[in-house]
């Protein structure tokens, strides 16, 4: 049952436990809460898609010992329809309450009404890092080097010129900063020119850095590469690199290693249970990504930066459809595909519902801890591509490849799983 419209009916599933934090660690019961926002457009199709083969994946590993208890909670279309709000306050605090959220894609109008939904969930629950995995699952993809991307983008999610401090550039705003700037900074700057501000913390930095050090720690990742364009923004990129290097060094000093460490004592090469933490311009890394796909694995990125290399590292492997994502905070997490709410193909089942898939498997599997459902969904799409089973975003590549159906593919997959 759906979450009601006011907080104070707000009641989790009784048949469920909530996950909750003990000594800043998430402690996760054996048949969690984890809250659902179906989402618009393809976003129910794509969500139900994800869940069936989360629960199927949930059941063969653990065989009956763990189960999820998915609890809907509303936002969007839907919570429009139901609750005359398009954000209910119900749906932030039962996300709030359960600490675990699967979410589809929200539609956000261009140019008109309300802010992006999806931005006033990151910030309301202060989902700081925003990650995205990049594989290759064998889908058909235009680059060369395709199979040699395996990257976790991490960008931070809360600041640069993404924090919306701007005013354009007749508004009384920026006159009175225009003024305040060339009176008291000696700083000129056009009349004719908008004003954007661009904040980059230390706090905020040192945060994403810890989680991109934990998440290589956890999944045994050799490379850490810091991106940013701190040779010509010194102050807010520059120092994003080197409180990032502040992290590595000072917090996790016996498991990294530097570059000039790498070539002065290991004759370049990563030693042993050892992580490389180095750090690249923004430029030339989009262009090291292409030329050189191997020798990145995690990327720590400020807001924008990392906004431009995830969709260029996605288009190296193909596809939209493909690419998973989650946005962490402390304790929390709310997973949810790169993709949008493709208005146009909703309610058709024809399209891929790949990336919630993984999305979910980042939330159950990395988040939660539960490893064995990412390894057997991710197999289980390895096995699909291989055998051609794919819906019509890949089928297209794949000459002579007759499209399945989105619960078609749904039910290959989760037939795989069982067989696993
Ligand atoms: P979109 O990602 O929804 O769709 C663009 C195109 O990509 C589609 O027409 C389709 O060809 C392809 N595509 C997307 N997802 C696919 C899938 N799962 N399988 C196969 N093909 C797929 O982008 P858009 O059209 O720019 O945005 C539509 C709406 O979604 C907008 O309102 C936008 O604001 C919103 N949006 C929401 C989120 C989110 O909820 N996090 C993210 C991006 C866009």
């Amino acid at each position: 049952m759906a979450t009601p419209c006011s907080v104070e009916e707000l009641k989790p599933p009784a048949e469920g436990q909530l996950a909750r934090l003990e000594g800043g660690k998430l402690v996760v019961p054996d048949n969690p809460v984890v809250v659902y926002i179906e989402g618009d457009g393809i976003g129910p199709e794509v969500v139900r898609s994800a869940i069936q083969v989360i629960n199927a994946a949930v059941e063969k590993a653990y065989g009956g010992a763990r189960r999820i208890v998915w609890w809907e909670a509303v936002a969007g279309e839907k919570a429009q329809r139901e609750c005359g709000e398009l954000l209910p306050k119900a749906t932030l605090e039962a996300i709030k309450i359960a600490r675990l959220a699967l979410k589809g894609p929200l539609t956000t109008p261009v140019g008109s009404g309300f802010r992006s939904i999806n931005v006033t969930i990151r910030q309301a629950l202060d989902l700081y890092a925003n990650i995205r995995p990049v594989r290759f699952y064998g889908q058909p993809a235009p680059h060369k080097y395709a199979d040699k991307v395996n990257f976790v983008i991490f960008r931070e999610n809360t600041e640069d010129v993404y924090a919306g401090i701007e005013w354009p550039h007749d508004s009384a705003e920026a006159e009175r900063l225009r003024q305040f700037l060339k009176q008291e900074l000696g700083v000129t700057i056009r009349e004719d020119a908008g004003i954007g501000v661009k904040p980059i913390s230390k706090f905020a930095t040192q945060r994403l850095m810890r989680r991109a050090l934990e998440w290589a720690l956890r999944n045994g990742n050799k490379r850490i590469t810091l991106m940013h364009k701190g040779n010509i923004m010194k102050y807010t990129e520059g120092a994003f690199m080197k409180w990032g290097y502040e992290v590595a060094l000072n917090e996790f000093r016996e498991h990294v290693v530097t570059e000039q460490e790498l070539w002065e004592k290991y004759n370049g090469e990563i030693p042993e249970g050892k992580i490389l933490v180095n750090d690249r311009i923004a430029d030339n890394m989009l262009q090291q990504i292409i030329t050189r796909p191997w020798d990145y694995e995690i990327i720590v990125a400020p807001n924008l930066n990392g906004d431009y290399i995830s969709d260029a590292a996605n288009a190296l492997v193909g596809g939209i459809g493909m690419a998973a994502g989650m946005n962490m905070g402390d304790g929390i997490a709310v997973a949810e595909p790169v993709h949008g709410s493709a208005p146009k193909y909703a309610g058709k089942n024809v399209i891929n519902p790949t990336a919630e898939i993984l999305s979910a498997t980042l939330l159950i599997g990395e988040f939660m801890g539960w490893r064995e459902v990412t390894r057997l969904v991710e197999d289980a799409i390895r096995r699909a591509i291989a055998d051609k089973k794919v819906t019509y975003d890949l089928a297209r590549h794949m000459p002579g490849v007759e499209p399945l159906k989105t619960t078609e593919y749904t039910e290959a997959l989760i037939q795989y799983i069982r067989e696993a």
